[in-house]
């Protein structure tokens, strides 16, 4: 049967994703079958699933809280973790802030997951930028109206590409 497991990670334009595939496809070679399913679903459409779940029906234990899971890491919503911290950037509306956590759940910083169905997009939490940018190009969401000059700019620099 023809190999499929990377079309999910194919057209994800930004650099942080791709790295997260670069270096976790040799890691999965060796992984069940199971896992392998359990891994396919995209990040956005996880984030989804896990979004419906109230803080107040979460388990007592970080370790039995539901999980984000990609190819190379594990994250939870930031709000389960660090419930005091808040965002207020209009990215929050298009994704969601999340805690990366090591073997041992330990915190290891945070970063902002794309919500849009299908969508693998990590980015660093440090600034908006590559979640702005992400949600621009590849979701064409915008924070505001998209001006009309950006658009007509935008598609004359597409059909450059494409010829
Ligand atoms: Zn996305």
């Amino acid at each position: 049967m023809p190999q499929s497991t990377h079309s999910d990670f194919g057209d994800t334009a930004s650099v942080s994703s791709d790295a997260i595939s670069l270096s976790t496809t040799a890691s999965t070679a060796g992984n069940s079958l199971l896992s392998r399913l359990r891994k396919a679903r995209s990040i956005g459409d996880q984030l989804h699933d896990v979004k419906a779940i109230s803080i107040s029906d979460l388990p007592a234990e970080l370790d039995d809280f539901p999980k984000l899971q990609t190819r190379a890491s594990t994250y939870v919503p930031e709000e389960w973790v660090h419930r005091g911290r808040s965002h207020t950037s209009w990215i929050c509306f298009h994704g969601c802030y999340v805690v990366k956590l090591g073997p041992a759940n330990q915190d290891q910083g945070s970063f902002w997951i794309c919500g849009e169905k299908q969508c693998d997009g990590i980015y660093s939490a440090d600034s908006t930028s590559g979640a702005t940018k992400h949600l621009n190009k590849k979701h064409r969401l915008f924070e505001k109206e998209e001006p009309e000059d950006e658009q007509s700019k935008k598609r004359a620099k597409q059909s450059v590409i494409i010829l």
